[in-house]
């Protein structure tokens, strides 16, 4: 399974966010979209950071409410990790792991293509698990 079954279930959409905009409105914006993480574009689209929810608990307990007046770019990660949809699943695991992040931006040709978080992966592990095990329960059935 690759990065490609997870986008064409979930779909391509990525929230981004420009760099100028504040913490207040990155908390906004991934409160409203039930989200953990946006990614930060700059001209033509293209993916300078992300920040996650993790950033913003960090900002705040560092600087305090008033970090929230502050533009996202002061916060953000700018060395972005990506993956590609020919990733397999067990790769994105892996770098999810090295990393210790959530969220993993998908790329083509400089283009953003969709996102993955840790959830997509989970679920696609458990649909993956229960149809390999329906497949066991078959063959053991009809064997
Ligand atoms: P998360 O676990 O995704 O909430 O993120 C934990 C930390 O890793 C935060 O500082 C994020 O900005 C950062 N982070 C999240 N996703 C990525 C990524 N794909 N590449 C690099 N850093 C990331």
């Amino acid at each position: 399974m690759t990065v490609k079954t997870i986008l064409a279930r979930k779909g391509t959409d990525v929230v981004t966010i420009d760099p100028a905009a504040t913490v207040a409105a990155a908390t906004t914006l991934l409160n409203e979209r039930g989200i953990g993480a946006v990614v930060v574009t700059g001209t033509e689209g293209r993916t300078i950071g992300i920040v996650s929810e993790r950033d913003i608990v960090k900002a705040l307990g560092a600087r305090g409410a008033g970090v929230l007046d502050v533009p996202v770019s002061e916060i953000m990660t700018r060395k972005v990790v990506t993956c590609a949809q020919h990733d397999t699943i067990g790769e994105l695991m892996q770098t999810m792991t090295e990393g210790k992040f959530r969220h993993v931006p998908v790329v083509e040709q400089d283009r953003l293509v969709g996102i993955v978080s840790i959830g997509d992966v989970v679920k696609s592990r458990l649909e993956q698990m229960e149809q390999e095990s329906n497949a066991l329960r078959d063959y053991i059935r009809t064997a």
